[in-house]
């Protein structure tokens, strides 16, 4: 039991898989050579090939890896990501729109901001208030310049990317310059140790493959954690209803804007995403089966491109059924599931490839000594995603809660029988006191106070009374505005930024 883990076997190879043995190959404990990272993908059984907003966290990440930037966003077709827009979410009426961006509020007590918010700058949106960001999102412009440092910018982003090119780019890099072996083939069985843990995965055409950590990336299949463990699934669709996706991708005219951030446009039963990339916008319909059919969600994807992209040819939309929920424990013996075989909840905030990156930064710095040392390592991780997965639902919930929109979809959205009692006791609470770090004490909280203030007061949610202003943070909001200016005169339109550094995929969308 006091053996040192040193073979990482990974079962997938989309986005989960490749990013679990990247970042494990380049951990500091592979470049010493203490751990040999195996990636089992089965060729003919298709990533899931959707995903395409990421969270800053994404930076780190690459840089991590030792993927450079602009190689990044070459390779991806990747564009700037600086927030999510939504429109339509309060009321669905004409310009009812508001954004949530990557960049906090000003530092300094929230309450004495948003009292200098409402005398000072009632007139603005609580982001545009609060950060230069949003006049950046309002212009189509990228968040750095060229010559800045690598993964620096003016203000906080992440990216929007192709989700196969990443895959395959994460894969590349992995095996050639990480010294990741990649097996191509089926796993078609798992043998137990006498600890009752895994001891090896069977493949078709490759026999066994021993490991001592086996990461179960294997998507909705869940081979190890789900199949061969039998972990619970916890299913969270009473509180969250979409079960249902149609995604397009849609050609665009060379040269027309890029937009900095994600837009989700709410609709009669779900909402539709919409990110911009160099030579396309990957559009998709979000729904719940019980509210909507097929045919109609499909309507509202066509009539969405139609008032969006006028002219834009006909695409067909591939259809994608989800479950809502995660297991009850991610880590089981020697198993850890990463990605989709770990949980997914509809794609409204990105909230996934996130929780992928998370769970390699848990493993890679508390990574256990010895199996021994394993299922303490195991219930500290089990504990802590647990309680990022509850965060996530609740969050996402808040999105609907606060909706005023009269549609029976929405009305249930808002049905306090489906509302989670700790989000229903935070609202209580943010009448009387806005959104704080101890309301989200943890490191690393999922969403942060500063994303809930944004949701809150972006769909109106009433200030508290007792907040007062003050010299300081009437000042800070007046150089938010300054610096709004500054950067709308000095940072590039992410189409000029982009072009630039993607010269085959201008010419190729101008054919
Ligand atoms: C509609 C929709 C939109 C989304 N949008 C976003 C977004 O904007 N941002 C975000 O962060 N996330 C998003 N996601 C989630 C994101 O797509 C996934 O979290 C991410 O792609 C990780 O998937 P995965 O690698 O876990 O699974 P998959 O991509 O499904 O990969 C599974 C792998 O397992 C392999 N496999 C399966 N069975 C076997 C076997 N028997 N033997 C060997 N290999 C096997 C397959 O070959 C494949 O390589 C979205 C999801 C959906 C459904």
């Amino acid at each position: 039991m006091n053996e040192a883990i040193e073979r990482i076997v990974i079962v997938g190879g989309g986005t989960a898989g490749w990013l679990a043995a990247s970042r494990l190959a380049s951990s500091p404990r592979a470049t010493a050579g203490h751990l040999s990272v195996t990636l089992i993908e089965a060729p003919d059984i298709p990533t899931i090939g959707v995903g395409e907003g990421t969270w800053p966290t994404m930076r780190a990440t690459l840089a991590a890896i030792g993927i450079g930037e602009a190689e990044f966003l070459a390779a991806c077709d990747g564009s700037f990501k600086q927030g999510s827009r939504f429109d339509g979410w309060v009321t669905g009426e004409a310009g009812d729109r508001y954004l949530h961006p990557f960049t906090s509020p000003p530092t300094a007590p929230i309450g004495g901001l948003l009292a200098a918010w409402q005398t000072s700058a009632p007139d603005l949106p609580f982001a545009a208030a609060m950060t230069a960001q949003a006049q950046v999102c309002d212009l189509d412009l990228a968040p750095r310049q060229r010559a800045m440092p690598e993964y620096q910018g003016a203000a906080n982003y992440a990216y929007h990317l192709d989700a196969g090119k990443f895959a395959a780019l994460l894969a590349s890099h992995a095996v050639r310059k990480l010294g990741v072996r990649h097996i191509s083939d089926h796993v078609v069985g798992v043998a137990r140790g006498v600890d009752g843990g895994i001891a090896s995965v069977a493949t078709r055409q490759h026999g066994d493959v021993a490991g001592d950590l086996f990461i179960d990336c294997s998507g909705h299949a869940s081979l190890l954690i789900g199949g061969e463990l039998g972990v619970e699934w916890i299913d969270r669709s009473d509180i969250l209803f979409n079960d249902r996706a149609l995604a397009a991708q849609v050609p665009v005219a060379p040269g027309s804007p890029i937009a900095s951030q994600t837009v989700s446009t709410a609709h009669a039963a779900g909402w539709i995403w919409d990110i911009g990339l160099p030579g396309r916008r990957g559009i998709g319909c979000v729904y719940a089966s019980r509210f909507m059919d097929d045919d109609a969600a499909e309507a509202a994807l066509r009539a969405y491109i139609a008032r969006v992209l006028p002219g834009a040819p006909e695409v067909s939309a591939r259809r994608l059924s989800f479950p809502t929920g995660h297991r009850a424990r991610f880590w089981q013996g020697n198993c850890l599931a990463i990605g989709l075989s770990a949980g997914f909840i509809e794609p409204l905030e990105a909230s996934a490839i996130v929780l992928i990156e998370l769970s390699l930064n848990a493993l890679i710095d508390n990574f256990p000594a010895s199996r021994a040392a394993m299922p303490i390592h195991a219930d500290r991780f089990n504990e802590l995603f647990r309680y990022r997965w509850d965060r996530i639902v609740e969050f996402l919930k808040l999105h609907y809660a606060l909706s005023r929109r009269p549609e029976a979809y929405w009305l249930e959205q808002r049905n306090p029988a489906h509302i989670p009692p700790r989000l229903a006791g935070m609202l209580e609470l943010w009448r009387d006191q806005p959104p704080s770090i101890w309301d989200f004490p943890r490191v690393d909280e999922i969403f942060s106070a500063e994303s809930h203030q944004y949701i809150l007061y972006g769909m109106g949610y009433p200030v508290p009374a007792n907040m007062t202003a003050n010299d300081r943070a009437t000042g800070l909001l007046a150089e938010t505005r300054q610096r709004g200016r500054s950067l709308a005169a000095a940072l590039p339109a992410n189409r000029d930024y982009l072009d630039a550094l993607h010269p085959a995929v201008s010419t190729a969308a101008a054919r």
